[in-house]
């Protein structure tokens, strides 16, 4: 078999099989493989005219059938498969290949997959992919890792099937071994927040305007055409206007209220706890997730909690809006630079050096968070590359600062009319925590010192003090 392939993808479910399609349609000539045949087999026979694919049914002839030093995409199931996946070529490997990993992989996992490799002299690349399925086909957000050295060759390819926003691809090489992963963990993480905070936002325009689905779901259009621009916005204002075929009813209204997840969300958590990097907007969208799913504490917090909410009096439906939409852009501010904050600590730790701006700006384009506002963050990071507090860069301090009156109006409403905003709330929340001049952290510190002696620190001197407390007020 002549080995003229100039990229190989093995693992041929939605993803990889569009992604492998995404190559071909750029020139490339695509090996292609799977564990089960018949996948390689309809993807030659549903799309072979999209270019030029050499499939192999076998490991060996998928290896061999791709030009040295071999570039290969594992586009498997996340877990114990990738691992499988990774055993089954390297036998078939030679020194200076570079694989590559582009499942949702858990980026430890990605850092023990790179030194194993390292080991036998071959390159692994962590590649966050997002986009779903879509943005495979006709250009995700990549977000490689792993060697710098292995970039120099895959990145062009990477940077050709990629999204592109104003001629600027969204992928860049993101840094040592798992950054990769890592971010994609966060974004996802990030995108988790800002799903939550467009249903809460939804929830209290529903409730404040006693409005329907399709009603509110105009609104999401016309939000769509301001700041708040972005995939996520723009499909909430389809799915809201979307009817069930079989009822005629909303189809929002059809669909069971419990959200699910697949884990990054839930690891993007764990290791902020890790960190000790508050995420609040992150935590709070996993854990609104899990309360949804709470079906027997749902059940009796329905039959026993009282509400003893007011209700809403909303005379100026317009202003209502515009403070929801204030309150919305405010905690999405909030997320994301929570978000940036955990990459940062992450970044630090790993000694990873990622450029947060470039993350913002490989993220404007192809993955499922892609917003205008990201260009905001970019531009944020350009002015002060070390930026300690994403909402603290004048465009956002102003921004926010000027929507803080609708944000609290929002938030306290919500309150007392019994609607639960933990996204919306927990954000100001930070905001209020981040902003003060003084915390009660103070008062936790000297509760620690009475009752296990931690010690505390003085504002007036420097040192590390414990007071001996018994009997002494
Ligand atoms: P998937 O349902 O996660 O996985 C199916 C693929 O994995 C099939 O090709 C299957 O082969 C293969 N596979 C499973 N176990 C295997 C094993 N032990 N050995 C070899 N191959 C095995 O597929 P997907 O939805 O296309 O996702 C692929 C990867 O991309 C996943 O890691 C996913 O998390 C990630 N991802 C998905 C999305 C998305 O929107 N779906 C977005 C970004 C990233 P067979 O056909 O032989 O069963």
């Amino acid at each position: 078999m002549s080995a003229r392939a100039q990229i190989g993808v093995t693992g041929l479910a939605v993803m990889g099989r569009n992604l492998a399609r995404n190559f071909a349609r750029h020139g490339y000539t695509v090996a292609v493989h799977n564990r089960s045949y018949a996948k390689t087999e309809s993807l030659v026979a549903d799309h072979g005219t999209d270019g030029d694919f050499v499939p192999s049914e076998s490991t060996a002839d998928f290896v061999a059938s791709i030009a040295r030093p071999r570039k290969i995409v594992i586009m498997v199931k996340a877990g114990g498969p990738t691992d499988a996946v990774i055993d089954e070529l390297i036998p078939h490997l030679e020194e200076g290949d570079v694989v590559i990993d582009g499942g949702n992989a858990h980026f430890p996992d990605t850092i023990r997959r790179e030194r194993k490799l390292a080991d036998l002299g071959l390159h692994f690349v962590g590649m966050g992919v997002s986009g779903g399925e879509e943005g495979a086909l006709n250009g995700p957000s990549i977000m490689p890792g792993g060697p710098k050295e292995s970039y120099a060759t895959l990145g062009p390819i990477l940077e050709d099937i990629s999204a592109k926003v104003d001629g600027v691809p969204c992928c860049t090489w993101v840094g040592p071994d798992g950054a990769g992963h890592f971010v994609k963990m966060v974004h996802n993480g990030i995108e988790y927040a800002d799903m939550q905070l467009i249903a809460e936002a939804y929830d209290l325009l529903r409730h404040g305007l006693d409005a329907d689905a399709a009603e509110i779901g105009k609104i999401f259009e016309e939000w769509n055409a301001g700041d708040l621009e972005s995939f996520l916005i723009e499909i909430t204002a389809d799915v809201l206007q979307h009817v069930d075929a079989e009822t005629g009813k909303a189809f929002v209204d059809v669909v069971l209220d419990q959200a699910e997840q697949k884990g990054t969300g839930r690891w993007t958590v764990q290791n902020a706890l890790d960190l000790g990097v508050p995420i609040t907007g992150i935590a709070e969208a996993t854990f609104a997730r899990a309360l949804s799913g709470s079906v027997p504490q749902r059940e009796a917090g329905r039959a026993a909690l009282a509400s003893d909410a007011g209700t809403w009096d909303v005379t100026d439906r317009d202003a209502f809006v515009e403070d929801v939409r204030l309150a919305l852009y405010a905690s999405k501010v909030v997320a994301y630079s929570q978000g940036f904050d955990q990459i940062a600590a992450a970044s630090a730790e790993s000694g990873w050096g990622i450029d947060r701006g470039a993350m913002a700006r490989i993220w404007r384009g192809g993955c499922i968070i892609r917003a205008k506002f990201l260009n905001r963050i970019t531009e944020a990071y350009e002015r002060d590359a070390d930026l300690p507090l994403l909402i603290a860069d004048p465009y956002f301090a102003d921004i926010v600062g000027k929507g803080l009156q609708a944000w609290r109006r929002v938030v306290s409403q919500a309150a007392l009319n019994g609607v639960p905003t933990p996204a919306f709330s927990s954000s100001l929340a930070y905001y209020d925590g981040v902003r003060a001049e003084r915390l009660p952290a103070a008062l936790i510190q000297a509760q620690r010192d009475f009752f296990g002696a931690h010690t505390y620190r003085r504002v007036d001197k420097d040192g590390t003090f414990h007071t001996e407390w018994s009997g002494d007020r």
